[in-house]
């Protein structure tokens, strides 16, 4: 009898899995279109020049590698806060924003989970149907009861698919005060449908009204239609005057996947409220793993902090993003030449990395098994891995088994 006879095995990650089937594919024509990365036109993953600059700086005065403040470099939390609420806000002037340095978005997510769960231990949250898979397991994980809004809906659209507004807004107006509400920030992940402005200003309004708590998971900031124009959302919450949670990634717009680097925002009501608000997510990341990695979160801060490296860095993001568009545009030009007969211009008004593409389970097992094209069960695929040598054949072989 073992200390583990009774451990059951976990089931496998889905996107791991997916990748571990890839790897294994002996197709020569196979395409990974499953996990949520930006590859380049080559198929590869892009090393930012704006990150080689900042690293050969960081190399030519090697610094020894003490341990960080919890919360992380100041500067780097200094620069996330004036990237994601503006230099010039009110709300970072005044001190009411609380930022700190968090390994990856997925680290910001779960700090903010750990540090609402004491404040608010009863509360319910609500993620949006479908989302990002791991936003349910953080929150359950935390402690927390997790249910879903509307989101996704096939049948919007004349059935070519699109979000549920209605019954979004319905889910949040019956939400019970306190309810903590998770919500895309930009290019939803994984249908790649974004609520527009005045909707968002809609959804702000019941926040208001009922007395919320917003959690904006800002994963892809700069690949919907600029820095700027993501971050817009998070100043009408501001300017609505709401204590909100935003988390960051930069795994994506820095292609720093592996070096983790994230952030965690909460914005207070006055500055000493928020010092309060820092002192326990301080609490929270000393507790989860004391204090954030070095590397990483040094190349952000260099690059944001630096107007040249920020102006490099703005242009090599806005490539991607530009990419990302003429994939799109070129998939539903590709299907149709293809002979898809279906109206597929629905991909080019998807945003950020993924396209919900409404092909069913049975269709996406025939995309792996017959032509080595690799997506998810849920129809979803990564058009930021399509590049002018794989579309060919991702067209045809969507065609194929539509
Ligand atoms: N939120 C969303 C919506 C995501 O898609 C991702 C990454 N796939 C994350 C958070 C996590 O980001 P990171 O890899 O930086 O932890």
């Amino acid at each position: 009898m073992s200390l583990f006879t009774a451990v059951e095995m976990a089931p496998r990650d889905p996107i791991l899995g997916l990748n571990e089937q890839y790897a294994a594919d002996s197709n020569p024509l196979k395409v990974n279109l499953g996990v949520g990365v930006y590859f380049d036109d080559n198929g590869k993953l892009p090393l930012l020049e704006c990150v080689q600059v900042a690293e050969k700086a960081m190399m030519a005065t090697p610094t020894a590698r003490g341990y960080l403040p919890i919360d992380g470099i100041a500067a780097y939390d200094a620069g996330v806060k004036n990237l994601v609420f503006g230099a010039d806000s009110d709300v970072v002037k005044s001190g009411r924003v609380a930022t700190v340095q968090a390994i990856g978005g997925t680290g910001g997510l779960k700090i903010g989970a750990d540090f609402l769960k004491k404040i608010s231990p009863n509360a319910k949250v609500l993620i949006s149907d479908p989302s990002w898979e791991n936003h349910r397991a953080l929150f359950t994980n935390a402690g927390f009861t997790v249910e879903t809004y509307p989101y996704f809906d096939q049948s919007v659209n004349g059935g070519l698919g699109g979000i549920n507004f209605d019954g979004m807004l319905a889910a949040l107006t019956a939400a019970t005060e306190g309810t903590i509400v998770l919500l895309h920030a930009c290019c939803h992940n994984p249908t790649g449908y974004d609520i527009t402005p005045v909707q968002w200003d809609q959804v702000i309004q019941v926040v208001k009204d009922r007395n919320l708590t917003a959690f904006l998971d800002m994963a892809y900031q700069g690949f919907g239609y600029g820095i700027t124009e993501d971050g817009a959302v998070i100043g009408k919450f501001v300017a609505a005057g709401l204590n909100i949670f935003v988390s960051t990634s930069f795994s994506k717009s820095f292609s720093l996947y592996g070096e983790r680097v994230g952030a965690l925002s909460v914005v207070g009501s006055s500055k000493e409220e928020t010092d309060r608000v820092l002192s326990q997510l301080k609490i929270a990341i000393r507790t989860n793993y004391s204090n954030p990695p070095t590397h990483g979160g040094a190349i952000v801060a260099a690059v944001l902090g630096n107007p040249e490296l920020r102006a490099l860095w703005e242009k090599e993001l806005g490539e991607m993003r530009v990419r990302i568009k003429a994939m799109r545009q070129k998939l539903v030009d590709g299907l149709k030449a293809a002979g898809v007969t279906k109206d597929m211009s629905f991909i080019t008004t998807q945003i950020g990395m993924f396209s919900y593409s409404g092909l069913s389970k049975d269709q996406m097992v025939r995309l792996r098994s017959e032509f080595g094209v690799y997506g998810t069960d849920t129809g979803r695929m990564c058009v930021a891995a399509i590049n002018s040598k794989n579309i060919n054949h991702v067209c045809q072989a969507i065609a194929k088994v539509m």
